[in-house]
């Protein structure tokens, strides 16, 4: 892939303002590079930051606004954004809600809070010569931020598996879980849908959004209803563990009739996309005593399947070669120390930040925490190039650093929620739920209220990123 003209000219452009203002050096001509490398050299900046989703945009705007002087650019690989929050409600068939609510150009942003952006694929990372390879060329850094958020671990998941099978998978039942054409691709799935059973499944481990998968079974079952298709959701899910579980069930009871089932303990096993059947493992526990449980393998078709595999940090954090935790989504370890109990800073490298769904805190993988954490991050970042010091803690405990809502109903539209607390809990930020009654006259969970406030929510945050 080359670089534009126009590309060329805007991030040569900025390259040599910023170098003006800040007095970075514009490093031409490098050596190729191991490390995934391009030989050409476009630019060096004192902030590179990979990823302009929830995390990265909050980070590059942050900085901008504490010191406008900052030389701050992003590398992202879309030309334009795609928000994953909210994109149920699109599903969902909710009135004025579609696609394009969904999707915003990154000129607006640009403009508004002055900081560049390079629109190319991350490549490789050259820690030693602080240089960040894309497609379209090397990218100098003095301070480099990782925003990358997922990847799907469908190797790991299903090691057996050859990559047309995985090809497959992400084209017939796409997991619309990152942002792009995913969400596009489930959309015409969900819209084309003429009846029959709609399979939606849950991984264990950490993913993105635990919420996400269980909103999007109600809102399918909203869509179902609306538009009189004779179907079911099924929930199969890897463990039996629901967020907001109790909110949920009392609105799948109330509102779905029998049209969400969630179906625990469900390991799959092997899916046949042709002759769309999935086969799945379900482990029975007598109580909570029993830690073998009574297995039963069950072969089940289906009629449009949104298959959720294990998630992981996205490549860009091996890329990185920072130090991650041994468990399946390889969450990137984070700094601590006396002053610093708890940071933003990567363990491995004082120049290397981490925000969003990658991040080794005990803080839930929300778009919400990701702004909370850009913001953050930015101040960490901040102090150092004016030379002084910052700690989160000081920032702790923060009342409702996550509030998250899920729109449970259409008609009329009803949301759930829940709060999160953030603390210091040992060397990482830890995090404290509660799911509140949105109806305390009626005692439900869900209410018109947090329906409203769902979408002010969406609304606010697109503010938050854009404006
Ligand atoms: C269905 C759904 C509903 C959700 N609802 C909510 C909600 O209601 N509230 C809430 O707070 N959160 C919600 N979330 C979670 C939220 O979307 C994520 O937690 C958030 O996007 C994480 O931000 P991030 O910056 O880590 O990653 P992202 O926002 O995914 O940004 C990562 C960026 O990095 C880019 N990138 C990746 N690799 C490369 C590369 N090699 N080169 C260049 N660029 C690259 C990507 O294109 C992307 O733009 C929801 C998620 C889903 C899937």
């Amino acid at each position: 892939m080359n670089i534009s003209r126009r590309d060329l000219l805007k991030f040569a452009g900025l390259s040599a303002a910023a170098a003006a203002v800040t007095g970075c050096t514009a490093a031409t001509g490098a050596a190729p590079s191991a490390q995934g490398g391009s030989s050409k050299i476009l630019g060096k900046h004192q902030v590179v930051i990979i990823g302009g989703g929830w995390g990265g945009l909050t980070v590059a705007k942050e900085l901008k606004k504490i010191d406008p002087k900052f030389d701050v650019v992003i590398i992202e690989k879309n030309d334009s954004f795609m928000s994953c929050p909210f994109s149920n409600c699109n599903l969902g068939g909710l009135k004025g809600v579609s696609l394009s609510t969904l999707t915003h150009d990154y000129s607006q942003a640009i403009e508004k809070h002055g900081y560049g952006m390079l629109t190319a694929v991350v490549t490789g990372i050259d820690r030693e010569a602080k240089v960040v390879h894309t497609s379209k060329g090397g990218v100098g850094y003095d301070i480099l931020v990782l925003a990358p958020g997922i990847e799907y671990n469908y190797k790991g998941q299903f090691p057996t598996w050859s990559d047309a099978k995985i090809a497959k998978a992400r084209r017939v039942a796409p997991a619309a879980l990152i942002p792009g054409g995913e969400h596009v691709a489930l959309d015409r799935m969900v819209k084309n849908f003429e009846g029959g059973d709609i399979v939606i499944t849950v991984p264990k481990g950490k993913y993105r959004c635990p919420p996400a998968p269980f909103e999007r079974a109600s809102m399918i079952a909203n869509y179902l209803k609306q538009e009189g298709i004779d179907g079911k959701v099924i929930i199969l899910n890897e463990t039996a563990e629901i967020a907001k579980g109790a909110a949920f069930k009392e609105s799948w009871k109330d509102i779905n009739n029998g049209m969400v089932e969630h179906r625990d303990n469900c390991r799959i096993v092997d899916v046949d996309f042709d002759k769309k059947e999935i086969t799945y493992e379900q482990t029975t526990y007598k109580d909570k005593e029993d830690v073998t449980g009574v297995k039963a393998t069950h072969t089940i078709k289906y009629g449009l399947f949104n298959f959720i595999p294990h998630n992981m940090s996205n490549p860009v954090i091996a890329m990185a070669g920072v130090a991650t935790t041994q468990d399946g989504f390889k969450k990137v370890k984070m700094a601590t120390s006396k002053e610093k109990p708890v940071s933003f800073a990567t363990a491995t490298d004082p120049n290397v930040f981490a925000v969003g769904d990658v991040v080794g805190h005990a803080i839930p993988p929300s778009g919400q925490t990701a702004i909370w954490s850009g913001k953050e991050c930015a101040k960490e970042i901040a102090h150092i190039l004016h030379g002084k010091s910052y700690s989160v803690a000081s920032a702790l405990p923060y009342k409702s650093a996550n509030v998250c809502y899920s729109m449970v109903n259409g008609n009329p539209e009803e949301a759930i929620m829940v709060n999160h607390e953030f603390m210091v809990a040992g060397p990482v930020i830890g995090s404290k739920g509660h799911v509140p009654k949105g109806d305390e006259a009626a005692n439900k969970f869900r209410s018109t209220a947090l329906g409203k406030a769902t979408h002010d929510w969406y609304k606010g945050a697109m503010r938050d990123l854009f404006n």
